[in-house]
């Protein structure tokens, strides 16, 4: 209860300048099994907790509750843009996988329980994305969609950094051969499945995705990892695999910044 807990940062974002947090379960006011920075309305879940839940991540990220932005995530491959006069309710009620911003001040989250949270910023102009990457996310390049609508909408040529956060890690991301096959065939490069004797494949979302990134153009040594399975680590983060029904989500949210903040290193969690 209480205050949201940013379970993971990125160092290389917070030297940046970029107020973001991934948060994890700890904090908020959901009671449980959705103890308790439940951030996403499903069955069994009071929708005035959530709005609480998420108002409470918009004041630790330093933003009105107003100027926090979420979509209706259906797995696919959509990006939606938040300008900002965008009214909430409008943004939220967009199906799609994907928010980029440009606007300073404006934060963007995704709400995940397993999937691959991945935040994107542009180190020129302030401009952040926030993306929901689960495997069929993954595997329609919802990460690509993202950062090409990202870099269309500046004046100038990015420097982006990225930061891939905590998710169901290749330890417990059992398959069946089928996904395996296809995930491999998305990102062939990537090595991310691994079969181990007689055992079901485990694929390694976070090398797909960072495949993916590098594809689209950022430099292997600006995609940081920020570690953590949700399934492994039950006190920190939610988890569908291994909650199912009893799993509430998190939220991981970043804020596009001023384009020449002169002290970009300012922001402390
Ligand atoms: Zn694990």
């Amino acid at each position: 209860m209480g205050l949201p807990e940013i379970a993971r940062r990125s160092p290389r974002l917070v030297a940046e300048g970029f107020a973001h947090g991934f948060f994890g379960r700890r904090g908020g006011t959901s009671p449980p099994p959705f103890d308790s920075l439940d951030c996403a309305t499903h069955p069994g879940v009071d929708a005035d907790t959530v709005r609480a839940n998420l108002a409470l991540v918009a004041g630790a990220l330093g933003v009105e509750p107003s100027r926090l932005h979420v979509v209706s995530q259906v797995h696919g491959r959509a990006v939606r843009e938040v300008g900002p006069g965008d009214a909430q309710g409008d943004v939220a009620r967009t199906e799609a996988d994907a928010l980029v911003t440009r606007a300073p001040g404006v934060a963007l989250a995704v709400r995940t329980a397993d999937c691959v949270p991945v935040l994107v910023a542009d180190l020129r102009s302030g401009a952040v994305a926030a993306i929901h990457s689960g495997w069929q996310g993954t595997e329609v390049d919802v990460v690509g969609a993202a950062v090409r609508a990202l870099v269309a909408r500046l004046d100038a040529a990015p420097t982006l950094v990225a930061a891939i956060g905590p998710h169901l890690e290749a330890c417990c991301f059992e398959v069946g051969d089928d996904v395996a096959a296809r995930l491999d065939a998305c990102a062939p490069e990537a090595l991310a499945v691994v079969r181990a004797g007689s055992a079901r494949p485990h694929v390694d979302l976070r090398r797909i995705v960072r495949w993916q990134l590098i594809a689209s153009g950022l430099a292997d040594a600006a995609i940081d990892d920020v570690h953590g399975c949700t399934r492994c680590e039950a006190a920190a983060f939610f988890s569908f695999r291994r909650d199912r029904e009893r799993s509430g989500r998190q939220v991981a949210a970043i804020v596009g910044r001023q384009v020449a903040d002169p002290t970009p290193t300012q922001w402390m969690p």
